[in-house]
């Protein structure tokens, strides 16, 4: 590679991960195309406009509780000589003006009566005869939810390019929208490089394994609501890479492989790229998965993760990730970091480590990392035993009870 090369910073030819997001990202443009769905088929989609609430919610004053509404002028009435019910409201009806001296026995989410302005919830009452009677201390103006007390209508409720959830799907179905616009799914062209791969099912020659990256990369963009489109494993040749690379432009926004972007001459995703298109490679200050590839196949975007399954992972996560939830209209995608105590002493050398570890609670209640033992980039295991990945800064040693930056998984399955 050329010391000239943009992709390299000039001190040692790497870039950091924060380099590389950032160059990857500046490349990476957001599909137009726009469908609408109906709620329930919403979950897991990309929010395509803003979404404005036509109401207030709650649509009026209401109880927050079972109990007796009445004035606060006649709280003292209620307690020296009690007052008599004249009304029942109950949760979707509308009770008739409140007889002033009186109290409305009233039920959660029942429109407070007009002339009211105070609910007293059922267990501070008691009923004696026809009367109610208070005995204990009550405010005025208590366990009313007031009209646009949650949202206000015409304000924002849903930004464009949220990722709709359970909770977004409630609120917009709080506010009566049935049906919403959301980002056409990614549609991400994928295969796996290696004559030495075989699928699952199959029995194994000497000196063959079995596909795994095709298997966790298919599931973790499915995670992402992309739509896969599986080319399945091909030979480690130059004709097919290329071949199957410009079948996979053609049908794809995005096109991701795994293997072959090595430096051994059984590498040809990067001759195959260059010779559909363009195509950078990018060292990355990193551990594992150093070598990542980025490019065009004609104009379609194309990410080359590395061979080995834990640094697929790895650099999904960090990179493809960020990338494709761009694509895909997505805001506010950084991966999440948060200090918990290493349960563990670990040297880092050269390049930044991203450690396989699980959590636990210490004996403070404090979260605590513990790490898997064999960190090798082919130690598939520790990617399933884990809950994330413990960052760990170059040249840096860190002890047992240091603090260290975890990234869930669990987030990142978003
Ligand atoms: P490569 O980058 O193609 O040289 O691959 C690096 C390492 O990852 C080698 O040990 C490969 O056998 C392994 N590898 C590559 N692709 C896969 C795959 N799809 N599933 C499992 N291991 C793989
Ligand atoms: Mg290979």
């Amino acid at each position: 590679m050329p010391a000239t090369d943009p992709c390299f910073d000039e001190q040692d030819g790497m870039l950091s991960v924060e380099q590389a997001i950032g160059q990857l990202l500046a490349q990476a443009t957001a599909i137009t195309e726009t469908e609408r769905v109906d709620l329930p088929a919403a979950a897991g989609r990309v929010l395509a406009r803003d979404l404005a609430s036509p109401i207030d919610v709650p649509g009026f004053d209401n109880s927050a509780m079972d109990g007796y509404a009445l004035h606060s002028s006649d709280i003292e009435t209620a307690r020296d000589a009690g007052l008599p019910v004249s009304a029942r409201i109950t949760a979707g009806s509308v009770g008739a003006r409140l007889q002033p001296g009186s109290a409305a026995r009233i039920f959660t989410g029942a429109p407070l009566p007009e002339g009211a302005d105070t609910v007293i919830m059922q267990e501070l009452c008691r009923l004696a005869g026809d009367r109610l009677w208070i005995e204990t201390a009550v405010t005025a103006g208590a366990n009313i939810r007031p009209r646009g007390n949650d949202i206000a209508a015409g304000s924002t409720v849903l930004a464009r390019g949220t990722l709709l959830q359970a909770a977004h799907l409630g609120l917009a179905a709080s506010v009566g929208i049935g049906t919403v616009e959301v980002s056409r799914r990614l549609r991400v062209g994928v295969f796996s490089t290696g004559d030495e791969l075989v699928e699952p099912g199959k029995p194994l020659a000497p000196g063959q394994i079995y596909n795994s990256n095709r298997y966790q990369l298919n599931a973790l963009l499915a995670a992402q609501g992309c739509e896969v489109i599986d080319l399945g494993s091909i030979a480690d040749d130059f004709d097919t890479t290329r071949d199957t690379l410009l079948q996979a432009a053609a049908q794809a926004d995005l096109v991701m492989t795994t293997g072959g972007v090595s430096v051994g001459e059984e590498d040809h995703v990067r001759a195959a790229l260059e010779s559909v298109g363009t195509l950078r490679l990018w060292r990355i200050k990193m551990k594992p998965g150093k070598p990542l590839a980025f490019g065009h196949a004609g104009d379609t975007p194309f990410i080359g993760l590395p061979g080995n399954p834990v640094s697929v992972f790895v650099t999904f996560l960090l990179f493809a990730r960020p990338f494709l939830q761009v694509m895909q209209g997505r805001t506010g995608t950084g991966p999440g970091r948060f200090p918990v105590r290493a349960g563990f002493d670990y040297h880092a050398k050269q390049r930044r480590e991203y450690v396989r570890v699980r959590l636990h609670t210490d004996q403070d209640g404090m979260p605590a990392a513990e790490i898997f033992p064999r960190q090798g980039s082919d130690v598939l295991s520790s990617v399933a035993w884990a809950d994330g990945l413990a960052e760990i800064a170059e040249e840096s040693s860190v002890q047992a009870g240091d603090t260290v930056s975890f990234l869930p998984f669990a987030e990142w399955a978003r």
